[in-house]
């Protein structure tokens, strides 16, 4: 069997807002196709016209080949050794960045045609399924921009996922800095303030995880604000610094117990390795598709695992991701949680419409697909339709 195409999908949600702290309004999606006709589906979260380029661009000299012309002719059952091919032969164009987020859709594709070739589920050809259940949270972010709504919103937000089934919710709380979500803008102290209503509402026996996405400035107001949340047993603090203030995030973990996950805009095994060894994460979330894709993303949960820190993967696309997530977490007991919105309670019109079969909850747990690849099929009208919008030129 030969790659004889590589497709790229941009899309984009006609009614995206720029001001919206969602990566889920655009997406890449892309189609590895065979010589007999089969089809593997990858995609990243990372900007999707900026990916598309790092694909088809072609190549110019060994240290600096196209992804496409590496792809084309190559039997797409070697995967692993696929990865390689594209980290080694790229490395002059990317050896972290978009280009290992575009490979990681490369790659996520390259699983889904390697499980739809022999038969079988990804999560079997990554090493088997240990369990047949895996644990969602809800990640919640209610469109508000003024405090009260927002604080209020969560709250309600909060309670329907409670009663939907979850046993656990991140409470997205960025109130201040670049990513604050719609122009929201209060004191960061006013975080506790929101963490406490909804823990009053949701009762003891929720996990419940905060994202800050970068809010504090330094280690040091980080910690005076958090120290009066122990009341809220918080399960994780996400993103809570600057990603380059690796000295500050290891500050954190040492010196205050709430546990510190951060990972998501992560490229290779190599960036959290080094998180790792300088005690600068209590939590690694690696995006499946910016990681590099569920090879890279599989060698992530191994050094997690040997330093016996748990994995939770920031999974914030569409239903491509969420499967390649479900695959990856039955693999291990080391994902404890996974990033998941039912179609329900996601904002996101691709995340709504992009695959034909949303994903099966029972008591709070995600079904682990047992059909081969990642288990997906693609809504081809959701495709065109996405793919047709131009972004506003103002
Ligand atoms: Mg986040």
């Amino acid at each position: 069997m030969k790659i004889v195409d590589v497709k790229c999908h941009v899309l984009l949600d006609p009614d995206y807002n720029i001001g919206a702290t969602s990566s889920a309004q655009d997406d890449i999606v892309v189609e590895i196709i065979t010589d007999e006709g089969l089809i593997g589906i990858g995609e990243s979260d990372v900007n999707p016209w900026i990916a598309r380029a790092c694909i088809e661009a072609p190549g110019t000299h060994t240290m600096g080949r196209g992804i496409t012309e590496l792809l084309i002719g190559r039997d797409p059952l070697d995967v692993e050794a696929i990865w390689e091919e594209l980290y080694v032969g790229t490395a002059m164009n990317g050896r972290r960045g978009a280009v290992i987020h575009a490979i990681g859709a490369v790659d996520m594709a390259l699983h889904d045609l390697r499980g739809k070739a022999l038969g079988k589920p990804c999560h079997q050809l990554l090493g088997g399924a240990v369990r047949d259940r895996v644990t969602p949270y809800a990640s919640l972010q209610p469109d508000q921009s003024s405090f009260d709504s927002y604080k209020a919103s969560l709250v309600e937000w909060a309670l329907k996922a409670q009663g939907l089934g979850f046993v656990a919710a991140k409470l997205e709380v960025t109130l201040a800095g670049a990513y604050a979500h719609l122009g929201l803008n209060a004191e960061v102290e006013r975080m506790a303030e929101v963490i406490e209503a909804v823990r009053g509402a949701v009762g003891p026996d929720m996990t419940l995880m905060v994202d800050a996405q970068y809010s504090f400035t330094d280690a040091d107001s980080c910690l005076a604000a958090i120290r009066e949340w122990e009341p809220y047993d918080v399960y994780f603090l996400e993103t809570p610094l600057p990603s380059d203030d690796v000295e500050g995030y290891a500050r954190l973990v040492a010196e205050q117990p709430i546990p510190i996950a951060q990972g998501e805009w992560l490229a290779t095994r190599f960036e959290f390795e080094e998180l790792l060894r300088r005690g600068a994460v209590s939590v690694v979330q690696p995006d499946i598709g910016r990681v590099g894709g569920l090879t890279e993303a599989s060698r992530v949960v191994r050094a997690a695992t040997d330093a016996n820190v748990p994995v939770v993967p920031h999974i914030w696309k569409t239903g491509i991701s969420i499967a390649a997530g479900i695959h990856l977490a039955a693999t291990t007991e080391s994902i404890p949680f996974l990033e998941f919105l039912p179609r329900d309670l996601s904002s996101s019109n691709l995340r709504r419409s992009l695959i034909v079969d949303d994903f099966t909850m029972d008591e709070g747990r995600l079904v682990v697909p047992s059909t081969p690849g990642l288990g997906i099929e693609l809504d081809r009208d959701a495709l065109e339709r996405f793919a047709t919008v131009v972004p506003n030129s103002a």
